[in-house]
């Protein structure tokens, strides 16, 4: 077997690309509980108003529940929203809530509004280290399907952005908008933020499309891209209707064996 080591420092991923519907909610939450699975510590971090990595995992997320939006523009402290996995050890889960959805203009207008994520993680990281919890290993945060504010905040916080890609028509488009702003921030706020990680997901092996999705990928992106490619998947689809992960749900499945294997590439790489 391989030894998967434990990062030197926590990695921090934001899961990001401004398309609706290529998968980011799906990797998050799949990678994390695969990266639990392998003995990590993870904090899955939920910024998408629509709370679907909340709901994936079995954590609470109703309107009336703090959330990270009371983090982001009421300075509430992340310990205080972060909430463990029901059916995973060493998982983690801050929630999001409807509120987030006025967040993006409510932050316009707050003092380092663009950086606000960032301390919270790491007053966070300090918190766990005084209460003598074990360190984080990783920690991904699952963005809304646009670059405003809430996408900025998670590429502040993060150092790596990891790129889930569609394997359909179309899967390329947009993506150069995506890469100006991760470059305008790395130039701007976040001097150590680079793409470390670009995942093909909804892979139909059967199809042509699919193919020349994954060979003009590698033609752009020939060092970021996973070998592991994430198949499309019944048992990935239906998961989240029984608030789990895929890992849990059905854990011998090649949609659970896909990102498992995924995770440990990411593992790997980071070594
Ligand atoms: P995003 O967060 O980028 O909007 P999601 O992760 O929510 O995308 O995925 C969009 C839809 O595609 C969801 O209904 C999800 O269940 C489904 N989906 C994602 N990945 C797979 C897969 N590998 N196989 C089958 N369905 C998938
Ligand atoms: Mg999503």
């Amino acid at each position: 077997g391989r030894t998967l080591q434990r990062p030197e420092n926590t990695r921090i991923l934001t899961v990001s690309n401004q398309k609706g519907g290529v998968g980011k909610t799906t990797t998050t939450v799949n990678l994390a509980a695969a990266l639990a699975d392998h003995g990590f510590n993870v904090l899955v971090i939920d910024i998408d108003p629509q709370g679907n990595a909340s709901t994936a995992l079995g954590i609470p997320h109703s309107a009336d529940t703090d959330s990270v939006y009371d983090v982001l523009i009421d300075d509430l402290a992340l310990a205080d929203v972060v909430t463990e996995c029901p059916d995973m050890d060493r998982l983690w889960v801050v929630p999001a809530t409807i509120h987030l959805a006025g967040a993006e203009i409510e932050l316009v207008s707050l003092v380092a509004r663009e950086q606000r994520l960032q301390r919270a993680l790491q007053e966070y990281f300090q918190s766990r280290e005084n209460d003598g919890q074990e360190r984080l290993d990783y920690v991904f945060i699952d963005c809304p399907p646009s670059l405003g504010l809430l996408t900025v905040n998670a590429c502040v916080a993060a150092q790596e952005v990891l790129i889930p890609i569609q394997c359909e028509y179309y899967a390329l488009e947009g993506l150069s908008q995506l890469l100006n702003n991760i470059q305008m921030i790395q130039k701007h706020l976040n001097p150590v933020l680079a793409v470390s990680t670009i995942l093909l997901t909804m892979y139909d092996g059967r199809t042509n499309l699919a193919s020349q999705v994954v060979s003009e990928v590698k033609e752009h992106f020939a060092d970021e891209v996973l070998s592991a490619k994430i198949p499309r998947s019944v048992r990935i689809a239906e998961a989240p209707s029984y608030q789990q992960s895929v890992i849990t749900y059905d854990r011998a499945s090649t949609g659970a064996l896909a990102y498992l294997e995924a995770a440990a590439e990411i593992v790997e790489r980071g070594q």
